[in-house]
C-alpha cells in the first residue's frame, strides 16, 4: 500500500520506536538496526526483525554507513528511514542509499546538501523571497572578514556553524574581541562535532520566539501543516514545545506558513520538512534561520493538533505516492504541548543521568500521549542522547493544554535515573509560562535570577 514492504529504520530510542509503530500499521516489515548497546532496547523489541549494526558508540553504528548499507542488503530492506540525528541530515549516507538501489525516506541527497549548509540554505530562502537575518553573506573566511561583516550587521552578533546542529557551534560576540574568540571556538567545536568548521555570522535577535513551520512535499507540489513555538530552550536547545503559537496574529501565521511553502516548492521538496524562524515580537517581523531536512523531535505536537501521522505520510511519499492532502484540507484544532523528557539531573547543570529505570507509569487519561522507548527496568546506555521520550498533551485551549501538562506530569512514577521531569514542574509555576510571556533566552534569565 505504501510503495516500501521492508523497511530499515537507522536510528534507536523514542523515534525508532515511534517509526516502527507507524510504519507497521501501513503493513510494511519493519527491521530495527541497533548498536551492541542496544539489543534489549523497546524497538528491537517491537520491529519484525532486528540487526545488530556494530558497537556502542555510534561512530561504529548509528553512523557507521557502510555498517548500515551492508545491513540493508542482508535483510533485504528496499527502504532506509534515517530519523533524526545521526545521519538524517548527511547527504553522502542519502546519496548511497539511492545508489544501493533503496528508498531514501528523506529529501533527496541534493536537497539536503543545499538545504542542510545552513549558509546555503539561507542564500536559497533570500532568492526565494524568504525574508533573512541581516548577516555576513556566506562563510567568513578570515577573522578579518567576520569584524568587516559584524561591523555592518551591528553588534551583538551570532557566529554560527554552516554544519551545526541541536544548539551546538553556536557563540554570541558583543566585540571584536569576542568575535574572534567566538570564531576560533566555533570553528573548532564544529570541525569536531560535524567535521566541517565553516562559519558565518548573523545579527543576534533579542527577546525573539523560535516559530518553525512543518512542511511535507512530493516533489512538485508542498502542503504546511501550520507551526510550532518552540521559543522555551536552554542552551538553544528546545525544551518545551507548542502548536499552534499562540503569540502570532492571523495575518502573521499565514505570511509565515506561505512563505515556508514557496522555499520548499522552490527546491522541489520531497518528503516531512521544517523551516525554522525567528519571530521578533516587538517588530512582528520573522526571518528565516535554517531549515531541517528530517523529521524533528517536536512533530506530534503538529500531528496531534491537524490530526495527521507526519512519519505515515512520509513513508507514503517516499513509496512514490502523491501529496494526499490539499492545503485547504489542513486545519488546526486546539493546542498542544511537548515536553522532552530527559535523563540529566537539573539540580546538578542537567548533567546526564544514564542507568536503570527502576520503575515506571506513565500518565494515561484523555489527550495525553507519550513517545518512549523507556519502559521498566530498562537500562539507559551512556552513550547516547538524553532524550528518553516526550509527554505530549492535547486540549481545546493552551490554559486547559497547561492544566492537562501538570496534571498528566503529577501521573508519572520514575524511579531510578535522575531527569528533567521536575524541572517541568517548576516551569509550570512560573506566571510567564501560563501567560505565554515567552523567547528563547527566558529560561537562561529565569534560572540566573534564581541562583
Ligand atoms: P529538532 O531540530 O528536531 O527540534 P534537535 O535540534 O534537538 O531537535 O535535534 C534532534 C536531535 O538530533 C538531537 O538529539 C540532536 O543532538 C541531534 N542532532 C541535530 N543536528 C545534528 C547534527 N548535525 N549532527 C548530529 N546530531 C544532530
Ligand atoms: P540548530 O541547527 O542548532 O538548531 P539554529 O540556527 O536553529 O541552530 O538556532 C538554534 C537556536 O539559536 C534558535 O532556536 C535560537 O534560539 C538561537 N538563534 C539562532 N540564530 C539566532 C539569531 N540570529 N538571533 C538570536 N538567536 C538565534
Ligand atoms: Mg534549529
Amino acid at each position: 500500500m505504501s510503495g516500501i514492504s521492508r523497511l530499515l529504520v537507522a536510528n534507536r530510542g523514542e523515534i525508532a520506536v515511534r517509526t516502527i509503530r507507524a510504519a507497521k500499521e501501513l503493513g510494511i516489515t519493519v527491521i530495527a538496526a541497533h548498536s551492541d548497546a542496544d539489543t534489549d532496547s523497546l524497538a528491537v523489541r517491537l520491529a519484525d526483525e532486528a540487526v545488530n549494526v556494530g558497537g556502542a558508540h555510534a561512530r561504529k553504528s548509528y553512523l557507521n554507513r557502510e555498517a548500515l548499507l551492508a545491513a540493508a542488503k542482508e535483510v533485504s530492506a528496499d527502504a532506509v528511514h534515517p530519523g533524526y540525528g545521526f545521519l538524517a541530515e548527511n547527504s553522502a549516507f542519502a546519496q548511497a542509499v539511492t545508489d544501493a538501489g533503496l528508498i531514501w525516506v528523506g529529501p533527496s541527497s541534493e536537497t539536503i546538501a543545499r538545504m542542510g549548509h545552513k549558509a546555503a540554505a539561507i542564500a536559497t530562502a533570500r532568492s526565494a523571497g524568504v525574508p533573512v537575518v541581516p548577516g555576513s553573506a556566506g562563510l567568513l573566511r578570515s577573522p578579518e572578514e567576520g569584524v568587516a561583516a559584524a561591523a555592518e550587521v551591528g553588534y551583538p552578533v551570532l557566529i554560527k556553524a554552516a554544519a551545526g546542529g541541536g544548539g551546538r557551534g553556536i557563540r554570541v560576540a558583543h566585540d571584536d574581541a569576542e568575535l574572534v574568540a567566538g570564531m576560533a571556538s566555533a570553528q573548532q567545536e564544529a570541525e569536531a562535532a560535524f567535521g566541517d568548521g565553516g562559519v558565518y555570522l548573523e545579527r543576534f535577535i533579542d527577546k525573539a520566539r523560535h516559530i518553525e513551520v512543518q512542511i511535507l512535499g512530493d516533489g512538485t507540489r508542498a502542503v504546511h501543516f501550520y507551526e510550532r513555538d518552540c521559543s522555551l530552550q536552554r542552551r538553544r536547545q528546545k525544551v518545551w514545545e507548542e502548536a499552534p503559537a499562540a503569540a502570532l496574529s492571523p495575518e502573521v501565521r499565514e505570511r509565515i506558513c506561505a512563505s515556508a511553502v514557496a522555499l520548499a516548492e522552490a527546491v522541489g521538496y520531497s518528503g516531512a520538512g521544517t523551516v525554522e524562524y525567528l519571530y521578533d515580537q516587538a517588530t512582528d517581523d520573522f526571518f528565516f534561520i535554517e531549515m531541517n531536512t528530517r523529521i524533528q523531535v517536536e512533530h506530534p505536537i503538529t500531528e496531534e493538533v491537524c490530526g495527521v501521522d507526519l512519519i505515515q505520510a512520509m513513508l507514503l511519499v517516499a513509496g512514490g505516492h502523491r501529496l494526499p492532502y490539499r492545503q485547504e484540507d489542513i486545519r488546526v484544532g486546539g493546542h498542544a504541548i511537548e515536553i522532552r523528557i530527559n535523563a540529566e539531573d537539573p539540580d546538578r547543570d542537567f548533567m546526564p543521568a544514564p542507568g536503570r529505570i527502576e520503575s515506571l507509569v506513565w500518565p494515561l487519561g484523555p489527550g495525553v500521549r507519550i513517545d518512549s522507548m523507556a519502559y521498566p527496568g530498562y537500562t539507559i546506555p551512556p552513550y547516547y542522547d538524553s532524550l528518553i521520550g516526550k509527554l505530549i498533551v492535547r486540549a481545546e485551549t493552551r490554559d486547559l493544554a497547561l492544566a492537562r501538562l501538570r496534571r498528566a506530569l503529577d501521573e508519572i512514577e520514575l524511579s531510578g535515573p535522575a531527569t528533567t521531569l521536575p524541572f517541568f514542574g517548576r516551569l509550570l509555576d512560573q506566571s510567564d509560562v501560563l501567560d505565554n510571556h515567552l523567547h528563547t533566552t527566558w529560561i537562561e534569565q529565569w534560572m540566573e535570577s534564581q541562583s
